[in-house]
This record gives C-alpha cells, structure tokens and sequence, in this order.
C-alpha cells in the first residue's frame, strides 16, 4: 500500500500501486518497462508514476541494456 496525493478525491489517499510491462517497439526490436500505476481506492482514477519524458528516457535505457547504444547521429540527423 502507498500514500499518494488523489487531485480528484482533493486529499492524500492510500491504495495499492501495481506494476504494468508495457510493451515498446523501437527499431524493430521489442521493449518491456515497468510502469507503475496507482489506482485511488474512492474514485477509481489511475495515475501513472512517470511522466512522459522520464518514461522515454526508461524506455531508450531498457533498449541499450538489451541491444546496445543507440546512435545519437542516426536519431538527431545531420550532426
Ligand atoms: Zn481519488
């Protein structure tokens, strides 16, 4: 169980946070992360504990452990 701030319920709720494997495709190849979503015990609505940036980044973290850098020329182009 973890203490979390509901917007919605406008309070600090306890609920239980569980852990979805997405899954990612980049360059052909396939991805699963962990990402952790708590769900408010009152009013049901879930939150995703990373934001968007912060999950790209873990997203392109778990690809370089499984197959290597990528290459920051191939991504950004002309450099
Ligand atoms: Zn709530």
């Amino acid at each position: 169980m973890e203490k979390m701030y509901c917007f919605y319920c406008d309070k600090e709720v306890t609920g239980n946070v569980r852990v979805e494997k997405t899954k990612y495709t980049i360059k052909g190849k396939d991805v699963y992360v962990d990402d952790y979503v708590f769900t408010c015990p009152y009013c049901k609505t879930e939150y995703d504990f990373e934001s968007l940036d912060e999950g790209l980044s873990k997203i392109y973290g778990a690809y370089e452990k499984l197959y290597g850098q990528i290459s920051k020329k191939q991504s950004t182009g002309n450099i």
